[in-house]
């Protein structure tokens, strides 16, 4: 029997090719649309237009090559407008697919709706084209397979928009198998229904072309090779695009690693001295506590605090006091070595990680350079001194905590000591500044409730060793802890603003007993009252000497004042005006430890003092020092004979010591040798029997 239908044959190689070219217009529109980015902008709609015009002129590519593939006993023809409309078809189905895919999140929905309009999109052109043949009569189709076809089309699709979305939030070097496969799952869905579609169809015997138009091999030639071009043009402005956004993007990226960088460093430091700060530094301690555990490497960390930097801050004000931490920032930089790390962690605290320190003398060598360093920052008022605390790792702590704290600790206690000073954190620090806060209060309540209460030590000429003069020293005879040392409340008082009603308390005691010794009669050497370094900023400190004065009806000859040599240089503007003040008033100044702070002769001139206190570690070691240190102290005394001052030598123990000192024309002395701080009635008892029956008022001089 013979059919009514016409029997057609395929030539393998263009089939191949047909395929071929589905696949390649897959992947140029996966390619291309898996560059979008998340925003949808005129580049991402450029990106889909390019991405639909590839792949729907791939399957419209790929049908015409399929239908040349597929041989009728008749020539061929197509209706070129029909044709065009099929070829638009496919272009907006692609795009509408594509676009459903494109999404942030590829929702079910949206794969759902993707697939259909891509199925809709291949098979649609396939149908429509093969409508543009316009054959007479039309074409018959076996209904299932025209289902199946379109099926496959709609399941083939699915995959590849699947696999496309995975791609687009994929790293690019993963990218090109997964884009392949997309592509290859594309191809076969385009080519799949193209063939399924072709089976499904069927071409009468009697079948006449109402379309014109020849397709030949030349045709096909010409066709391959255009969707060749447009492929490869399109993957092209692709690539030239995308480079150019890469380079824009790498632009950015550049200037935002930048700004980046910027903001890190920013947060890293402190801005006015570009220091590390406390962020940075914990960094850099963290890791050199991993060192440590790694290698056994250990390190230390430094405390630093000026002493008196809120002071210099008021009176030459903001701007000078950055300029002086800025300056410090210098030099704590210039004293280090390159492994260390110098951070600003507070106004005046400074924190230094010292790292590759062999032991505690190294880490002491190198707290010291830095302290010698910030002592030689200059600014108007004289020189800069600070406390420098320091704690080992893993000796004093073994945690950043730890370390800082104990560091900190060590510098407070350095502080108490005397300032201006190096000190290594030991273990009972801890427990002594708990403790110092807790005097604290116990203080308050001792100067206001009369608590305190005055030593003298005499003072006697060299020579013949008469009573001269007496130093006032406070004692706090404390109900439980018995007797604790006036330099560490001293310290305490100064740390909590307790320092000037504690020495308003003191003058006022001492003006009291000088007014009691004057109604019995006794002649009375002056008392010199020891100022600490807080007060003599203080303006309103000759108003109250005046009042004091004034209160115990006293000549101002019965009052000395002692400041210390390092508050009197540092603070050498201040220093002048008041001790200035006090000569106009008619009231004597001595320098007190000379020796332990500048030394310097040359302030001496610059001070309206009367008198030099020689320090007692000086004293200490005569006559027994090295010929040079014995030599410094005869050149003392020498030099303040030149400028008229009297030279008082402190801590004179033995007779040794006062024999020297008489040899080489010291004034006079003071120490256990010759009397002890003695209580008031005792220093009345030793003034009664120097002075015998015989009693004239007035001051002694
Ligand atoms: P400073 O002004 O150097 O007072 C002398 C200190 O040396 C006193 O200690 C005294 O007891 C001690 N000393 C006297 N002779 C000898 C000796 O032969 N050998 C030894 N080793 N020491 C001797 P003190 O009373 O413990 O006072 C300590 C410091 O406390 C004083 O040192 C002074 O700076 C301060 N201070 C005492 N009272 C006052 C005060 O009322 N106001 C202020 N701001 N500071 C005071
Ligand atoms: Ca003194
Ligand atoms: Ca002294």
């Amino acid at each position: 029997m013979e059919s009514v239908y016409m029997a057609g044959a395929y030539d393998q190689r263009l089939v191949a090719l047909s395929v071929v070219v589905a696949i390649l217009a897959s992947y140029t529109a996966l390619d291309v649309v898996g560059r979008m980015g998340e925003r949808r902008d005129w580049r991402c709609y450029g990106w889909l237009a390019g991405g639909a015009l590839a792949l729907g002129t791939g399957v419209w590519a790929m049908h015409f090559v399929g239908m040349i593939a597929f041989r009728l006993p008749l020539d061929m023809g197509y209706d070129v407008d029909i044709t065009s409309a099929s070829w638009l078809m496919a272009v907006v189905a692609c795009a509408f697919a594509l676009n459903a895919v494109t999404h942030a999140r590829l929702t079910r929905a949206r794969l759902v709706v993707g697939a259909s309009a891509m199925a809709a999109g291949i098979g649609g052109m396939h149908y429509t084209g093969m409508f543009a043949m316009r054959l007479h009569p039309g074409i018959e189709y076996t209904p299932t397979l025209v289902g199946v076809s379109l099926l496959i089309a709609f399941a083939a699709s699915a995959v590849a928009l699947r696999i496309a979305s995975f791609l687009r939030q994929a790293q690019a070097g993963s990218r090109f198998g997964r884009k392949f496969l997309a592509a290859l799952a594309l191809g076969v869905a385009i080519a799949g229904m193209h063939y399924t579609g072709m089976a499904a169809a069927h071409f009468r015997v009697d079948s006449l072309f109402g379309a014109s138009a020849k397709l030949d091999t030349v045709w096909l030639g010409t066709l391959v090779g255009a969707s060749t071009v447009i492929f490869l043009a399109i993957a092209l402005i692709v690539s030239i695009l995308d480079r150019r956004l890469e380079n824009s993007t790498s632009d950015l990226v550049a200037s935002l690693s930048r700004a980046n960088a910027e903001l890190l460093h920013m947060s890293r430091h402190d801005p006015l001295t570009g220091l590390p700060n406390r962020a940075l530094l914990n960094e850099r301690i963290d890791k050199s506590l991993e060192r440590w555990k790694s290698q056994g490497v250990g390190f230390a960390i430094a405390y630093i605090d000026l002493d008196g930097f809120k002071a210099i801050n008021d009176h030459l004000g903001h701007r000078a006091g950055d300029k002086l931490l800025e300056q410090i920032a210098l030099v704590l930089r210039d004293a280090l070595t390159d492994g260390d790390v110098a951070a600003r962690i507070g106004g005046d605290e400074f924190v230094v990680l010292m790292n590759d320190i062999a032991d505690k003398d190294d880490a002491r060598a190198v707290c010291t350079r830095m302290l010698k360093a910030i002592s030689q920052v200059e600014y108007a008022g004289g020189e800069l001194a600070a406390s420098v605390g320091y704690a080992l790792c893993p000796n004093d702590g073994a945690d950043l905590d730890a370390l800082i704290t104990a560091a900190d600790m060590a510098m407070y206690g350095g502080k108490l000591a005397g300032k201006n000073r190096v000190q290594r954190y030991r273990e009972d620090m801890g427990a002594r500044m708990s403790d110092d806060f807790a005097l604290q209060s116990e203080l308050r309540d001792a100067i206001r409730y009369g608590g305190l209460a005055v030593y003298f030590q005499p003072r006697f000429r060299t020579g013949d060793r008469r009573l001269v003069g007496a130093e006032a020293l406070v004692r706090w005879p404390h109900p439980t802890r018995g007797f604790i040392s006036p330099d560490r409340f001293i310290a305490i008082a100064e740390r909590c603003g307790l320092i000037t009603e504690l020495e308003i308390n003191v003058l006022d005691m001492v003006g009291g007993h000088i007014r009691a010794w004057l109604n019995d009669g006794l002649v009375v050497p002056p008392i010199s009252v020891n100022l600490s370094a807080v007060r003599i900023r203080d303006e309103s400190l000759p108003d109250q000497v005046q009042g004091c004065l004034e209160r115990y009806r006293l000549d101002p000859a019965y009052i000395s004042f002692e400041i210390t040599e390092s508050l009197a240089v540092r603070e050498i503007a201040q220093a002048r005006s008041a001790l200035g003040r006090f000569k106009s008033m008619g009231i004597e100044v001595a320098l007190d430890d000379f020796g332990t702070g500048y030394s310097s002769l040359f302030y001496l001139k610059q001070l309206p003092i009367q008198q030099l206190k020689i320090d007692r570690s000086f004293i200490a070691d005569l006559p027994n020092i090295s010929e040079p240190k014995a030599e410094i102290v005869e050149w003392i005394i020498r030099l303040s004979h030149q400028l008229q001052l009297r030279v008082v030598a402190e801590g004179v123990e033995t007779e040794a010591q006062l024999a020297y000192l008489q040899r080489i024309g010291c004034d006079e002395v003071q120490g256990f040798l010759l009397s002890r701080p003695l209580p008031a009635d005792r220093l009345l008892a030793l003034l009664e029997r120097e002075q015998g029956p015989i009693r004239v008022s007035g001051p002694m001089r």
